[in-house]
């Protein structure tokens, strides 16, 4: 049975910690690297439901997408939602390592993951890692020509149902080929896309002003989709990949609960 330094040192080699971005808090957040692991949860946000969900399984470890702490903290005693969190792992002898922005740009990384998961095709990064690479910020590909409304119609049914749903800034009639997406929080892009050949971008958290004035200048049609929906897509695919790759000495599982911050609408 692999140890838990063997399966950190698996999603390293996939998602390189030196890759991500400075900000960032990523790798092994906390666990003993000489015990063995034989189940793995994978789940976008260490919620203290999900701390409990991989514990009630008996996962020994949890791999997250969103950093536990991203910034620097003076406790992590259980009277606290991060120290909650961290106590019912650790109490229930699971370990939690974060791959985060390294996770964003890899092949089989987030972004890949989403575009995969929207049927994209002949896909390049939006902002390759380096000139031609493989690797970068967000991904562009096309799909069989079709309309922004059948287009987002398919974002909804391949993206786990959330309340948020999928907003759309365009024409519903406007014909779509080529497609942008970036898995979290991608207005940054904005700019990157405005002036291209993309026809629709598909990512999180677009705000008014900026998703208003991108469409003045005759930018793509935008797509803003729940930031937990986009990322999750990223868990099936590093889950396929770890039980390739320890033969299935590992059992895993995805963790389906929703944790969008947004719970209704009216
Ligand atoms: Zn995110």
């Amino acid at each position: 049975m692999p140890t838990l330094a063997d399966v950190v040192d698996l999603l390293h080699a996939w998602y390189p910690p030196e890759s991500a971005d400075s900000f960032d808090a990523v790798g092994l957040v906390a666990g003993d690297p000489s015990v063995e692991v034989a189940k793995v949860m994978f789940a976008v946000d260490p919620t203290v439901e999900v701390a409990r969900e991989a514990v009630e399984w008996g996962a020994d470890l949890l791999v997250v997408h969103h950093p536990l702490f991203l910034t620097p903290v003076s406790s992590v005693a259980a009277t606290t939602p991060k120290g909650r969190t961290l106590h019912t792992l650790t109490s229930g002898g699971c370990a939690l390592l974060t791959a985060h922005t390294n996770a964003d740009q890899a092949s089989s990384g987030v972004s890949e993951a989403l575009a995969l998961a929207l049927g994209l095709r002949d896909l390049a990064p939006i902002l390759p890692a380096s000139e031609g690479a493989a690797t970068g910020t967000g991904r562009v590909g096309t799909v069989e020509e079709t309309s922004l409304e059948a287009f987002a119609a398919r974002v909804g049914q391949s993206l786990p149902a959330t309340a948020h749903g999928v907003r759309v800034a365009g024409a519903p009639d406007r014909v779509v080929r080529r497609v942008a997406v970036c898995g979290g929080s991608g207005d940054f892009l904005l700019d990157e896309l405005a002036h291209g050949d993309v026809d629709v971008y598909v990512t999180s958290d677009l705000r008014h002003h900026r998703a208003a004035e991108f469409l003045e200048h005759d930018g793509p049609a935008l797509v803003d989709v729940a930031h937990w929906a986009a990322e999750w897509t990223w868990l099936p695919v590093v889950e396929a990949r770890l039980r390739g790759a320890t033969g299935d000495r590992v059992d895993t599982r995805v963790s389906t609960q929703c944790t969008d911050p947004w719970s209704f609408r009216y």
